[in-house]
């Protein structure tokens, strides 16, 4: 890589074997690869009300990367615990999140769609499933649901944005002033606040779902022969580093230096 400048760098599975001509990667026996999830800000292109579109973004449709990777990074560690778990810039516009726990390595297809499965069943491709229909065994990813996405959903809105959903404005704006000064929010305090009528229920439950729910790229997690972009590699297309993110509450794609910063 020092000889030949490249503009991309990734890193796959382990293998028994190096790759060659004669035995390609499809051949070869397949020996590890971390756990990882990809975050990309045009998974939500159908669902972004700020105006950006593909490549770009603004602070506002960030918070939907930095939302996701949050819920992710904690369903990790409290469900499944899981202890290293890390984020990375991915060098343009979303986040990589790496399950370094060494068991992780070896898990095959089957134990990483399980995982999967648990963390999209209630937003994935093909179905949006009401909040209220969550299984008990799903108790954690509930709550969560209430203390992050629900949260984030309630206090972005406007009284007007609550109103289309039959709240009454005065309602709407009491709801998003207590769900703003409010620290812990969860299930309990969502059933005090939101007016007790199925029908609004139901729609504020299935909006912030398919508004703010993590949008995973499945296959990224799913194929263990996948190969993903070096941390701290340089982004071809944009110069950005893809550096290790130390607070993704605070993280935004302008502040990770370029690789020309970075040589200055
Ligand atoms: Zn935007």
């Amino acid at each position: 890589m020092i000889n030949n400048a490249v503009k991309h760098a990734y890193v796959g599975a382990i293998y028994e074997t190096p790759p060659s001509r004669e035995s390609p990667i499809q051949k070869i026996k397949w020996k590890g690869r971390e756990f990882i999830f990809d975050i990309d800000i045009d998974e939500y292109d159908l669902v972004r009300t700020c105006g950006c579109e593909g490549y770009g973004y603004c602070k506002e449709c960030w918070s939907l990367v930095q939302d996701a990777a949050i819920f992710i990074d904690e369903t990790m560690r409290e469900d499944f615990g899981f202890k290293e778990v890390i984020w990375i810039f991915s060098g343009r516009r979303g986040v990589h999140g790496w399950v370094m726990d060494k068991i992780t390595q070896d898990f095959d297809q089957a134990q990483r769609v399980a995982i999967l499965n648990y963390l999209t069943f209630i937003h994935d491709e093909k179905r949006t499933q009401s909040l209220e229909e969550i299984p008990d065994e799903a108790k954690p990813l509930r709550n969560r649901i209430y203390s992050l996405v629900a949260k984030s959903f309630l206090e972005k809105s406007t009284p007007k944005q609550l109103k289309e959903l039959g709240i009454s404005l005065n309602k709407a704006e009491s709801i998003i002033q207590n769900v703003q000064s409010s620290d812990n929010f969860d299930h309990h305090q969502y059933n005090i606040i939101i007016p007790n009528d199925t029908l609004v229920r139901r729609k504020l439950s299935s909006e912030l779902v398919l508004r703010r729910y993590p949008r995973i790229d499945r296959k990224v997690t799913m194929d263990t022969r996948r190969v993903s972009r070096i941390p701290y590699s340089v982004h071809g297309s944009t110069g950005q580093i893809a550096i290790v993110i130390n607070d993704l509450k605070k993280f935004y794609p302008d502040s990770a230096p370029t690789i020309w910063e970075s040589l200055m």
